[in-house]
């Protein structure tokens, strides 16, 4: 039975910078596909940070970063938090350009920036338009620098919780099939996204939210999980990214009429509102009648040159070739919103930790929280770094200060048990309905009713489907019943954690009658600032969620209205 005194599990950017800031322990990172495959390599655009190395930025400040991201967030995000991440930001970018990661330049030799929606200077440090590959293949090296065991292709799938204290979690052998106990005395998850509750997704498909909803259902709160990012403008009509660094290095957002419509919506940032507003600008274009084929608008590049495409947006161009038979040297891209990115999470403090002695959380997975209501682009990639970073060292300092230690074998015996017979009795079950149906009733009712637009009636008649999938769940069956390498198992032990999840989503944003950053409810269209400034909390009971509120942290900036 393997054991490590720290469990990073999920090896993107914030796991691997948590793992290595734990490299003076027993460490070890657990994942389900091969670190360079985590969804982090997809990240296009960039990452923040206030190192004014441009002239149009020399004002740049971590504070003025820190009002952005506030402002972005709707007030939402805790202010102490943001202030820290951006404080602490030029020291975890330069740290990563020591390693050798491979950022574009200015003529001077310093680290590139460019505009990014909902910035006040351009702050977004990148590496053309394949920044997060440069950034995870730089940290992988690190980790192998360091003789960090990294368990590859295991899918964690439970958490293991003992007296009062996290003991570890319980993991399946993607290729054998074969189902372990991994003890620690520390688990740090950085599980990524779960981005694929949605139809209508930038995100990879292993990004189901399955193992956070597992520390969920084990006692572990959520935070602000109903503030789900639309990213304005992914490709029509498979949904691949076209980063926000097309808009930033100066691309339009043309309607059928040719008109730059964002004019109307945010006439001074224009095609640089924060992605909230420019994602509901163009669904409202699209619903109006603007749009074309009641699906899409134009991205259009073309008065960029083709010399400025090929070097600053190249892998945006071949997505475009490759998906849609577009290129935007000649013609513009057809783009409309679609899910990007989970703000909420476990609910954890600045150093990652949870409220359960040992879990720790840290990235997407996680709700520090700096995104509230609508996050920045350029500041996931940055919180990743620095909160894997905090609690990489928070997990450290944890284990050195237990006076007992060593794997609890009983509770570990127990857990393995549970999943095995969860598996045993999906292989055995020989009636019942495929759980592919039942994940996609999730995905659309989630996109329809839990989307970009908000009301009353359809978010009850979400919850209201989430939990008749939950019970038709309990009753479905998988074809394959063999144990190695078997999708469709895996996709059949995850759709009940997801459908959790989902729920949470469903019953925050039904219970929240209020507009804020990426909540958006026709029926009620104004933030309440006086009953709703405030974090929702979600606790696992076996009758559904429970919420609760807790306060947002103000340390500067009373909320005023937000005008773009
Ligand atoms: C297309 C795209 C482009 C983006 N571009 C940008 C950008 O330019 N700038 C920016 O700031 N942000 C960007 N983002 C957001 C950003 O990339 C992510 O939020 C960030 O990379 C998440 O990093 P992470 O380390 O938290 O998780 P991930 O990189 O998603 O890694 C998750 C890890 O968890 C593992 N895992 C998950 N579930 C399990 C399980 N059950 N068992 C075992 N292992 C598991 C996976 O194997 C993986 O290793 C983009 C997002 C998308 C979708």
């Amino acid at each position: 039975m393997p054991y490590h005194r720290i469990l990073v599990v999920g090896a993107g950017l914030a796991g691997l910078r948590a793992a290595i800031e734990a490299a003076g322990e027993d460490v070890a990172v657990l994942t389900r596909v091969h670190p360079v495959r985590s969804h982090s390599v997809a990240a296009q655009g960039g990452v923040n940070a206030p190192l004014a190395n441009v002239p149009e930025g020399k004002e740049d400040s971590p504070e003025r970063h820190a009002f952005d991201t506030v402002k972005g967030a709707d007030y939402l995000a805790d202010q102490d938090a943001a202030e820290l991440m951006t404080r602490l930001a030029p020291e975890r970018i330069y740290e990563i350009e020591n390693w050798g990661c491979p950022f574009s330049r200015t003529p001077e030799g310093k680290i590139a920036q460019r505009p990014f929606g909902g910035a006040g200077f351009p702050r977004t440090c990148y590496a053309a338009d394949r920044t997060g590959h440069a950034m995870l293949h730089t940290l992988y090296e690190q980790v192998v620098k360091r003789g960090i065991r990294v368990y590859e292709e295991w899918l964690m799938l439970d958490l293991i919780v003992s007296g009062g204290r996290c003991r570890g979690v319980v993991a399946m052998d993607m290729v054998s099939g074969r189902v372990e106990a991994f003890g620690a005395e520390a688990v740090v998850m950085a599980t990524g996204g779960a981005g694929r509750i949605y139809a209508r997704s930038t995100n990879s498909h292993i990004n189901t939210g399955s193992a956070a909803a597992f520390c969920y259902m084990r006692g572990v709160p959520l935070k602000d999980m109903e503030f789900v990012q639309f990213h304005p403008t992914s490709l029509y009509p498979n949904n691949v990214l076209i980063s926000e660094a097309a808009r930033g290095e100066g691309g339009y957002l043309l309607n059928r009429d040719g008109e730059r419509f964002m004019a109307r919506y945010a006439p001074k940032a224009m095609e640089l509102g924060p992605r909230d507003i420019v994602a509901r600008s163009i669904q409202t274009e699209i619903d109006e009648g603007r749009g074309f084929e009641n699906a899409y608008v134009h991205l259009d590049l073309r008065h960029l040159g083709a010399e400025k495409i090929k070097e600053r947006l190249p892998a945006i161009r071949e997505i475009a070739m490759y998906f849609a038979g577009v290129d935007p040297i000649e013609k513009p891209i057809p783009i409309q919103p679609a899910q990007h990115y989970t703000m909420g999470g476990l609910d954890v403090d600045k150093d990652g930790a949870s409220e359960l002695p040992g879990l720790f959380a840290a990235g997407e997975c996680a709700c520090v929280s700096v995104h509230g209501a609508n996050r920045l682009g350029g500041n996931s990639l940055l919180e990743t770094v620095v909160f894997g970073q905090l609690a990489g060292a928070a997990a450290v300092r944890y284990v050195r200060g237990l006076e007992k230690t060593g794997p609890d074998g009983s509770a570990l015996d127990t857990a393995v048990g549970e999943v095995e017979a969860r598996i045993g009795e999906l292989i055995s079950r020989q009636d019942g309905e495929r759980t592919a149906v039942i994940r996609e009733e999730m995905k659309q009712v989630m996109f329809e009713k839990v989307g970009i637009f908000r009301e009353e009636g359809p978010m009850r008649e979400a919850v209201e489907k989430i939990r008749e999938l939950k019970e038709r769940v309990k009753r479905a069956r998988v074809d394959a019943r063999g144990r190695r390498y078997n999708l469709e198992l895996i996709s059949a032990l995850e759709l009940p954690a997801m459908l959790e999840l989902a729920e949470v989503i469903a019953l925050g944003a039904l219970t929240r009658p209020e507009s804020r950053g990426s909540h958006f409810r026709r029926d009620y269209p104004q933030r309440d600032d006086a009953n709703w400034l405030k974090h929702t909390v979600a606790r696992w009971t076996p009758d559904g969620p429970r919420l609760e509120y807790k306060p947002v942290v103000i340390t500067k900036w009373q909320p005023e209205a937000r005008k773009y």
